[in-house]
């Protein structure tokens, strides 16, 4: 317990130490049957109560209504952005818009574009891109050039390597909806850091290691009237219908993950539910954010209304001392750092599963080290 430290990888990412601990304590015999959860059939009485558990743990965290299903697949986000052009594409809308505001925003467009019928089918309808890869706000809505007739609108509402996060207002997504589309969200990076309104969106989906469990199970939230918009080339077992009909067991689903997944849900709970983690995540982040604004070495350009409260990216004013700021930091026991590539500088994920601790043990590093180094 000792050697464990403040981790702000983006993910896989730190989960909760009570968590960890539950698992090591279940791992070897799993309530009395002698062998390990991921040991035993997914179809047995067993690991369906914990399967069940689960699901039922998520809806009630995130208030999902009652015609919506939840499905939990593999392939990650990556895989859903091509499985939901090939479950949404069967209908007579034939083009996907997309809001662009960072990377993942922009890789979901370029797969989309591969399943509709021309490149035009496929259209930036929005892009916050300064012209040199920045991103420092997400597209306000009075800019968005929608399409006429679209399937969908694609859009990120957390860009974990940009640090830029948005949501809907009830006014944008009505507006959608009027239109006859709906919101296909990416939530990969800040699904469950606070209550949302499922019921503004058509699709929700993300991959699980960052704010729900280790990676392998990736969970989407699909309305019930878009279960059935399948283009006929929909794998099997990546087609919605038959996912949800067959309780995401349509084939194995990465029963180890899902099982941890539910351990979260429930210390989830125990916190108090996605209300009490927003209020934590808000103070969490205000915390990092102020010592950046506040110092002369940090700097963060993303414009206030749009920082994330879950993905931290921050530079270094003078760039030489990021070799020593990396190794230093590491040395305090404040893992995972370094700023994704794209990007470069520093990065600091602030999921659910970091106590508010660390975020003052950084914050405390980042003022030590800015007097040494002023
Ligand atoms: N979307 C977002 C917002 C992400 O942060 C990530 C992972 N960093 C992905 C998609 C890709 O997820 P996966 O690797 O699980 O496919």
């Amino acid at each position: 317990l000792m050697s464990r430290v403040y981790n702000f990888a983006a993910g896989p990412a730190a989960l909760p130490l009570p968590v960890l601990e539950k698992m090591q304590a279940e791992l070897l015999d799993f309530n009395g049957t002698g062998t390990s959860i991921m040991e035993m059939s997914h179809r047995g009485a067993v690991y369906t109560e914990v399967f069940m558990r689960t699901r039922e743990t998520l809806r009630r965290l995130l208030n999902v209504p009652s015609n919506y299903q939840i499905l939990f697949m593999q392939g990650g986000a990556i895989g859903q952005n091509a499985i939901i052009p090939l479950n949404l594409l069967g209908g007579s809308r034939k083009t996907i818009d997309s809001v662009i505001a960072g990377a993942w925003s922009l890789k979901t467009q370029k797969e989309a574009a591969r399943y509709v019928s021309s490149a035009d089918a496929a259209p930036i309808i929005a892009n916050s891109d300064d012209g040199q890869g920045r991103f420092t706000h997400f597209p306000e809505f009075d800019t968005w050039q929608c399409s006429a007739e679209s399937a969908y609108i694609n859009i990120c509402t957390n860009e974990t390597i940009h640090g830029v996060e948005w949501y809907p207002s009830r006014e944008v997504s009505d507006a959608v909806h009027a239109s006859g589309s709906f919101f296909v969200a990416d939530m990969s990076s800040h699904i469950l850091s606070r209550p949302i309104d499922v019921t503004q969106y058509g699709v929700i989906y993300g991959g699980a290691q960052k704010n729900i469990g280790p990676a392998g199970v990736t969970f989407v939230i699909v309305r019930d009237d878009l279960l059935d918009l399948q283009h006929p080339l929909c794998p099997s077992a990546f087609n919605w219908r038959n996912v949800a009909n067959n309780d995401s067991m349509f084939n194995t689903p990465p029963t180890l993950s899902i099982y941890i997944a539910g351990l979260v849900f429930e210390w989830l709970e125990a916190q108090g539910g996605v209300t009490a983690m927003a209020a934590i995540n808000d103070v969490k982040a205000k915390l990092l954010y102020d010592a950046i604004d506040n110092s002369q070495l940090y700097r963060n350009d993303v414009q206030k209304p749009y920082r994330s409260c879950m993905n931290v990216p921050f530079f270094l004013n003078d760039e030489s001392l990021n070799a020593a700021f990396l190794e230093q930091s590491a040395a305090a026991g404040l893992a995972a750092l370094k700023g994704h590539k794209m990007v470069g500088g520093m990065r600091a994920s602030i999921y659910n599963a970091m106590p508010m601790a660390g975020v003052e043990a950084l914050v405390a590093f980042m003022q030590a080290f800015e007097k040494n180094h002023g």
